[in-house]
């Protein structure tokens, strides 16, 4: 499939209801990771297009803030039924612009997709409260109100789920949105918006902006009309966010890095560890902010854990994720990949040893070969860093205190997991870690029912289940007074 023969490809911007092109007439260019060919352009908007999404997205706030919950839940739900029927052709567009093996992009479509499903059903369950006054004349009562102007920034990892995950809850309590989504995968984007359009959204509430990023990050950052910001991507690029919201004072969510610690206990079930370290570290050849990023396995277990690691992953298939057979595909670009190769090449020299891959991959490109490293040292870069590729670095621990501290040991805390059936253990261990999230022998925990989110410099607010449409309401205090008159 040529991504611009599909009836979704867009090569213009969606704002107030039109398909527009930038003002200067200037585009990006869009690539297949897997072959660096060009696959198709989107508009590079800057500065004043920005101003006119926010202001359509504006004008488009008082009518639908004014829809009733069960109309706002109709049109999503209409959004996810179109997302669903036309699966199989977002999975492939995806695919083809981010890389992924396309068995992953169907179950992010899914996953993407069961957002606005459970956003559409959250749309009609946001209570208020009555709470007593201390005079008997008077009644308190807490309304709950769309915050306004919600603008989201995505990256291009999940070029989907990270826009549904933040559009959802925002337009379900009637908050209109201004999307930019990363410049390497805005087609995924913009087909959304297809299907949002078609689901009938009013125009202006839903608008999408592809450009340059810093432009059009700092008006959607800095304009008052904008009433929250929500952010996936780096902690650094985060940091300078929330600086720039700080001006108007702006809501914020901000899911950022993470540098997740996979354990294995003694007691685990190993053959159940490998396949959660498989996929919690291969999926999306790595590339995700939950992905394990130091695996550490007790001594006991070390030897056997390695070995059957090493055996899966040398089961994996890596090229054009189009391919079924494929069960890895390229890195993003050049940047992410030498990344890798830093990382790697950093740990060997102080100490780790290569179990499997360590190198560029044969097919050249965007390629990296999925490696394991042992024996990794706490100086390593891959130790503190976040290394977004397939390598796994292997740490031995002797005991539960230790690992514990090792794994607290970081300045981010998104997502952790662990392995052990030992149910005291099991308490102590999650109670323990500092993370947003952890995984109990599982190495996969996003779902839509459930609160993703990090502490510490991993982010701010939390996605998905009932306290992610927290972030797009404002709560009102209403006090009733002179009610005996
Ligand atoms: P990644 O390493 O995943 O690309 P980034 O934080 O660089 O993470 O990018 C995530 C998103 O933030 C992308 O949509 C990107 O275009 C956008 N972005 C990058 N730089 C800026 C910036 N200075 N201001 C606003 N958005 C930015």
């Amino acid at each position: 499939m040529k991504i611009t023969e599909s009836k979704f490809y867009r090569d213009r911007c969606y704002i107030n209801g039109e398909w527009i092109t930038a003002d200067s007439g200037e585009t990006i260019s869009v690539n297949n990771p897997a072959t660096l060919e060009e696959i198709g352009t989107v508009p590079k908007c800057e500065t004043a297009e920005t101003k006119r999404a926010i202001e359509a997205a504006n004008e488009a706030w008082p009518e639908w803030r004014a829809k009733s919950a069960r109309q706002r839940s109709d049109i999503l739900r209409k959004w996810f039924d179109l997302m669903i029927q036309n699966k199989e052709e977002l999975a492939q567009m995806m695919t083809i612009e981010q890389g992924k093996p396309i068995n992953e992009s169907r179950g992010e479509i899914g996953y993407g997709a069961s957002f606005v499903e459970w956003f559409s059903e959250e749309a009609k369950r946001v209570y208020g409260d009555t709470i007593p006054d201390p005079m008997t004349d008077r009644r308190i009562v807490v309304l709950k109100q769309p915050v306004g102007v919600v603008a989201s920034i995505t990256p291009w990892n999940f070029p989907n789920a990270m826009i549904t995950r933040k559009c959802a809850p925002a337009l379900a309590v009637g908050c209109p949105v201004v999307i930019k989504p990363a410049s390497q995968t805005p087609f995924s984007a913009l087909a959304l918006a297809v299907l949002a359009e078609e689901a009938g959204f009013p125009k202006g509430t839903l608008n999408v902006i592809t450009g340059k990023a810093s432009a059009i990050g700092d008006e959607l950052a800095s304009n008052p009309i904008v009433r929250k910001l929500s952010f996936t991507g780096s902690t650094e690029i985060g940091k300078i966010l929330l600086q720039k919201c700080s001006g108007t004072v702006k809501k914020v969510s901000m899911e950022l890095g993470g540098h997740a610690p996979f354990i294995v206990f003694d007691d685990a079930n190993i053959d159940d560890a490998v396949a959660g370290a498989m996929q919690s570290k291969f999926r999306n050849t790595g590339q995700t902010c939950v992905c394990a990023n130091r695996i550490y396995v007790q001594e006991k277990v070390h030897e056997e854990f390695c070995k059957k690691f090493v055996d899966a992953v040398s089961k994996m298939k890596v090229g054009d994720g189009l391919n079924e057979e494929n069960s890895s595909g390229p890195m993003i670009d050049e940047h992410s990949l030498s990344k890798v190769e830093e990382h790697v090449e950093d740990a060997v020299a102080y100490g780790a040893k290569v179990a499997i891959g360590g190198a560029r991959h044969s097919l050249g490109l965007n390629f990296y070969q999925p490696t394991i490293l042992t024996d990794v040292t706490p100086q390593a870069k891959i130790t503190t860093e976040e290394t977004f590729g397939p390598v796994a670095p292997i740490y031995k621990f002797k005991d539960e205190k230790q690992v514990i501290d090792l794994a607290n040991n970081s300045p981010y805390g998104l997502a952790s997991y662990f392995y052990s059936r030992d149910i005291g253990r099991i308490w102590r261990v999650a109670e323990a870690l500092e993370y947003g999230m952890v995984g109990v022998n599982t190495g996969l925990t996003s779902k839509a029912e459930a609160p993703f989110g990090g502490v510490k410099e991993s982010g701010l607010g939390r996605e998905g289940s009932k306290y992610g449409i927290d972030d797009f309401i404002e709560i009102k205090y209403v006090n009733m007074c002179g009610l005996d008159k």
